[in-house]
């Protein structure tokens, strides 16, 4: 079964790229009728904070993302510890002593001489006797031991690839410490929960590489990789300088609507237009990963709010029900038709509500007075309804010869109490079943 996974690591909000990461695995897997899960990659304890976990899930819901298992990294680490175990008996696993400052020395070294900084496996060279003396200062920490060959996939995204795992540093699996890092997590994850594809971001590509190779080692599936390209900001520069400021928790406090949110990043980077859905599902059919590109997609947050603006406006009632609980039910279709032209952001609802529901002050300018007079004696009698506008402003203009903004303003200004509003044929219509 197409099994997708989205593994976010909750030390942080996530943000508009994570996003995205989670869309296309959520798609892949809803387009198959496959399985979905959320992963938390959680086995850093220090940078690991429940508040991320209460949060993205909170997260992934308002963007309407469903997952159908979700997983906690911290509770299967004797997994994790197995499989660390297998690969030693497999002489695949070795234990290095060299402090983070030696590594850096070597690498700098390296740089300095023109090569590739890549781990250079002298912890190979230990006998027994060393290690044991090297245990007694300090814990080892291990790495497995890429075959040194090429590896090779053809990307759901970026097409065939192919990398010298000679390039690439033996990856460290389990620090000194006893953490268990990403990569050995995420192999054992994969392949015991069955996970098919995986999308991930194209920082990820060098992980791939060693990870199919642990993977194989290990007797694992080896699933299907894409990598999406990462977003950038309107100039070309990297998004994460400003990330805080992008995540999807703010945009949510800022007013942005989830469906704008996932309609505009299920399009951008790729060869389709922006097309706003009314759920999420909707986005299924059409998604394929095929018409993304590998160049860098740039990100412009303002289109997250004339987008927002524009899925507002048009959303039926329906979807804005929630927003309107103050307003009796049987005006809320007559009073959406008219506020839903005048929104921007959910929280204006309320003030285009005050206006129907609370007394006006009128503005009336000294020049307007007389005029105002006039315009209010010739004011239909009875209850206003959808044609008191239409009929008090074209009476008024033939009294008073005026037309245009010179009419209209002054009549606006008067029953509104503003200078901008809604349509005031609907706003009369409404209006007059509240005063
Ligand atoms: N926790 C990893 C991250 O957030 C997951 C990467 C992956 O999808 O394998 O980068």
């Amino acid at each position: 079964m197409t099994t997708t996974r989205f593994a976010p690591s909750p030390t942080g909000y996530i943000h508009i790229g994570n996003l995205r990461t989670a869309l296309f695995n959520y798609l892949i897997a809803r387009q198959a009728g496959g399985k979905f899960i959320l992963r938390i990659d959680d086995t850093d304890k220090e940078r690991s904070k429940q508040e991320y976990i209460d949060q993205l899930q909170r997260d992934l819901e308002w963007l309407g993302i469903t997952w159908d298992r979700m997983e906690q990294q911290s509770t299967r680490l004797d997994l994790y510890h197995d499989a660390a175990q297998k690969m030693r008996d497999m002489g695949k696993f070795y234990e290095c002593f060299e402090s983070p400052t030696d590594l850096d020395l070597k690498r700098k070294k390296q740089l300095n001489m023109g090569k590739p900084p890549v781990y250079d496996r002298a912890a190979l060279g230990l006998n027994d006797e060393d290690k044991n003396d090297l245990r007694k200062t300090h814990d080892g920490y291990w790495r497995f031991m890429l075959d040194h060959e090429r590896i090779e996939w053809n990307d759901g995204i970026l097409g065939d690839l192919s990398i010298d795992a000679a390039s690439v540093s033996d990856p460290v699996l389990i620090r000194a410490d006893g953490q268990i890092l990403y990569t050995l997590a995420s192999v054992v994850d994969d392949t015991d929960m069955g996970v098919t594809h995986v999308v991930r971001g194209s920082d990820h590509v060098t992980n791939t590489a060693t990870q199919i190779q642990i993977i194989k080692s290990l007797g694992g599936n080896v699933p299907s990789f894409a990598h999406h390209s990462l977003l950038t900001d309107a100039q070309g520069g990297a998004l994460s300088k400003r990330i805080g400021s992008l995540s999807i928790k703010d945009f949510r406090e800022n007013g942005a609507e989830p469906m704008a949110i996932v309609s505009m990043m299920v399009a951008l980077g790729s060869s389709q237009p922006v097309v706003l859905g009314n759920s999420i599902d909707e986005l299924v059919a059409n998604f394929d990963l095929k018409n993304f590109g590998s160049a860098p997609t740039k990100f412009d947050p303002e289109e997250v709010e004339r987008l927002s603006t524009s899925w507002l406006r048009a959303a039926p009632l329906a979807q804005v029900e929630s927003d309107l609980s103050d307003i009796p039910p049987e005006h809320r279709a007559d009073f959406w038709a008219m506020a839903s032209q005048n929104v921007e952001k959910r929280v204006d609802i309320k003030e285009l509500w005050d206006l129907i529901s609370k007394p006006i002050t009128p503005m009336i300018d000294e020049a307007d007075k007389e005029f105002i007079e006039t315009a209010m004696s010739l004011m239909p009698v009875g209850p206003w309804d959808d044609t008191t506008w239409k009929t008090w402003s074209g009476a008024v203009k033939d009294a008073t010869g005026r037309k245009g903004k010179e009419l209209f303003l002054p009549l606006r200004k008067a029953i509104m109490g503003r200078e901008h509003g809604p349509d005031m044929g609907k706003f009369m219509n409404l209006k007059g079943r509240f005063h």
